[in-house]
């Protein structure tokens, strides 16, 4: 499970100091050592980890003392707040347009998970939302990607747009977003292409949609498992295509969990979604305070 290491080793490091009566300066710096080598264990980039630091050590020795708490209960809400606000703060909530459909691009590079999360979340949207979207088959590059939609569209019994892989991504998501206004289709969810690297040809065409369908969200897939890699990736689509949220995909997996603690740092951009396994119903919306509990114990 995703934060094993991590947990293990913030909790160790909390609980010693958790009965104290008194905590000094030097003991907050001493744990902070600790939790900064456990962040950087974790992966966690080293900008994000700094700031954290820096920020509990202002917070925790310069707070008001709480009747309620000792001080090393203090010290520890003072992180695990500043880990929930690492994480993005309040849960970070799909658009929803004023006028229908609410058009969504999926974006991500190749084997993130792009396919599954987007049916995923038509899943979840029609379950917990009452919505019926359609989803659009416009990766028609990866062999069998557009079969792949519409298989895991028949098993939910949702509707699929498809042109085959002879038309282009630009026509079949505006052709997708036309069709959803006729069907009274509330979402329209678009499935793109992904590469195995960042590219050029990648951006354009991910930019030429966005031009031609203007999404309400361009959520970026990317795989918890690569670590700083996903960081980096979604560094890279936030600046050529500005995204409005990532779904983090394989948090179910053994990641040391530094993707999740660093790309709302790194990009200012919310996780929405964790993908925890690979069934239709393993997606869940991102909750900040939930997994920094879950960190903390
Ligand atoms: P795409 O190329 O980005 O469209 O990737 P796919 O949707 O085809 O997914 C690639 C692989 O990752 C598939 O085997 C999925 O079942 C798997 N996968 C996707 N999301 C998750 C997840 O949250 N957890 C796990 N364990 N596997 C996932």
């Amino acid at each position: 499970m995703a934060f094993e290491g991590l947990a293990e080793r913030l909790q160790g490091t909390l609980d010693r100091i958790k009965g104290r009566g008194k905590v000094s300066e030097a003991d907050v710096k001493e744990m902070m050592r600790e939790v900064r080598l456990a962040l950087l264990e974790a992966d966690v980039n080293f900008k994000v980890v700094k700031q954290f630091i820096n920020r509990v050590k202002e917070r925790a020795v310069g707070q008001e003392v709480m009747k309620s708490l000792t001080p090393g209960q203090q010290v520890i809400k003072v992180v695990n707040e500043e880990l929930q606000e690492l994480m993005g703060g309040e849960q970070s909530k799909i658009a929803h347009a004023q006028k229908p459909p609410t058009v969504v691009m999926m974006v991500g590079l190749q084997g993130a998970g792009k396919t599954t999360s987007t049916a995923k979340l038509a899943n979840h949207l029609r379950k917990k939302h009452n919505r019926q979207p359609l989803m659009a088959a416009a990766d028609i590059y990866r062999p069998a990607a557009i079969k792949q939609l519409e298989t895991l569209g028949e098993q939910l019994n949702m509707p699929v747009f498809s042109l085959g892989d002879q038309v282009s991504p630009v026509d079949i998501a505006s052709q997708a977003v036309d069709k959803a206004k006729e069907e009274h289709n509330d979402y329209v969810l678009i499935d793109t292409a992904g590469r195995l690297h960042v590219d050029e040809d990648l951006m354009d065409e991910l930019l030429q949609i966005k031009e031609k369908v203007n999404p309400d969200e361009i959520l970026l897939v990317v795989d918890a498992m690569t670590g700083q890699d996903a960081v980096n990736v979604a560094e890279s689509f936030n600046e050529q295509l500005g995204l409005t949220g990532v779904i983090l995909t394989k948090l179910d997996g053994d990641t040391r969990g530094g993707a999740a603690l660093s790309v709302k740092a790194v990009t200012d951009t919310p996780i929405k979604f964790a993908g925890m396994g690979e069934k239709i119903d393993q997606l869940e919306p991102f909750h900040p305070e939930r997994m920094a509990s879950r960190i903390l114990g």
